[in-house]
């Protein structure tokens, strides 16, 4: 394991956010938000281009052929953004989903009134590219894909490669939801083919809330014109004004946009998506062996687990309660996150940020600690949860 130097703590009193996003910032980012900027300003102009600029460049040498659109908002916005742009009325999407996110992109297209069908795959199974390929065979009208790079319901990274493999060789388009990926999980065109991929400001690039952007081929962005029903929302209007302005359409975040601008250039000061993907990594390699020595177990195999974010069942242990729990990890400075599965108990430990191994260490510690406190004498889950777990073939 490599020596790293603790990273400094958060400003004081402030604890960890082991979240995926808002997520703990650096300092630099944070101070880059005491200044405004004109939004018309030819300083504020150089600052979006340097943005579309660098994030165009994290794709690799490839990144000519696609350009990025900012949008305002949450990720979810640019998520609908992408789906209402490139989807054409008489488009129909094949959503992948195993989580909340999968679900929530065929609620955004059935609030559009766009046709859509879903392979749900439930809490956590990877959707598989032979099932891709057999479900595109079987219906012709199919034009797109949806797929959620990682799935931070529960944490797993699809096979994002076999996806796009299936989705290509049936001649139809893949659309991305990559946001809590991008920036820590390569995604290089050359090698995974697809037409647009979207993330947000606050999640691996280490930014704070309040947009999201697109990385689409520019030949998509053209063929986009006039697909969309919203105004607002619509990525050919805001890459076509952007294109001929500089400027965003409507008044965009500009203190986000300045602490956006400083997390992209720690990225590239850290070593690149590579190194980023490495540090996380590391953070969960970390985190996983010291909750397993004492007897958590992870929802998901090795074989899945993302550098994002990762699952653990709650302990049976009739003294465990998640509320105290969550309340004693807060209490010694790291925010947790509740599960989201359907049916097995479960919370959820984020490891982006401004977040080391030295941190999942005090994590596991503090973890051990609370346990204690709390009268825990096991953390194994649940027999039930370890059964259902066996029973998803993952
Ligand atoms: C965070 C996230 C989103 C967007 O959620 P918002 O709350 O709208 O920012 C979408 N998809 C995935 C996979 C995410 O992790």
């Amino acid at each position: 394991m490599t020596d790293l130097s603790p990273l400094p703590k958060p400003a004081l009193g402030e604890p960890y956010l082991l979240t995926p996003g808002p997520l703990t910032t650096s300092e630099a980012v944070k101070q880059a938000m005491l200044r405004d900027w004109g939004s018309w300003d030819g300083d504020f102009r150089a600052m979006t281009a340097e943005l579309r600029r660098r994030l165009c460049a994290l794709l690799g040498s490839d990144a000519e052929a696609y350009d990025c659109v900012p949008l305002q908002g949450s990720g979810s916005y640019v998520v609908e953004a992408m789906l209402g742009s490139f989807v054409p009325w008489d488009g129909k999407v094949l959503v992948l989903a195993n989580g909340a996110y999968g679900q929530r992109a065929a609620d955004t297209l059935r609030v559009m009134g766009k046709a859509h069908t879903m392979l749900d795959k439930g809490d956590y199974a990877p959707p598989r590219g032979p099932e891709i390929t057999r479900l595109l065979e079987a219906d012709p009208e199919i034009t797109h894909v949806f797929a959620v790079h990682c799935e931070t319901s529960s944490g797993i990274l699809n096979p994002i490669q076999e996806i796009a493999d299936a989705t290509y060789a049936a001649g139809r388009k893949l659309l991305i939801d990559s946001m809590s990926a991008f920036g820590a999980v390569p995604l290089d065109p050359r090698e995974i083919q697809f037409e647009a991929v979207v993330s947000s400001a606050n999640k691996c690039i280490e930014g704070v809330p309040g947009f999201g952007f697109v990385l689409a081929r520019k030949t998509a962005l053209e063929a986009a014109e006039g697909n969309s029903l919203s105004l607002s929302l619509d990525l050919h209007r805001q890459w076509a004004a952007m294109n001929k302005t500089g400027q965003w359409r409507f008044t965009p975040p500009t203190h986000v946009v300045a602490a956006f601008i400083e997390a992209l250039r720690a990225h590239e000061a850290e070593g690149g998506v590579a190194a980023r993907g490495a540090r996380y990594s590391e953070n969960r390699d970390v985190l996983v062996s010291g909750m397993r020595d004492l007897g958590f177990v992870t929802l998901l195999s090795d074989d899945w687990l993302s550098p994002i974010i990762t699952t653990f069942f709650c302990p049976a242990d009739p003294n465990f309660d998640f509320t105290k729990f969550y309340d004693a990890m807060k209490a010694r400075g790291f925010i947790l996150y509740p599960g989201k599965l359907t049916r097995a108990e479960s919370f959820r430990i984020g490891h982006i940020g401004q977040v080391d191994a030295h941190v999942m260490r005090a994590v596991v510690h503090a973890v051990a600690e609370v346990l204690q406190e709390m009268g825990v004498q096991c953390a194994a889950p649940a027999s039930e949860s370890l059964a259902e777990q066996q029973a998803e073939t993952v």
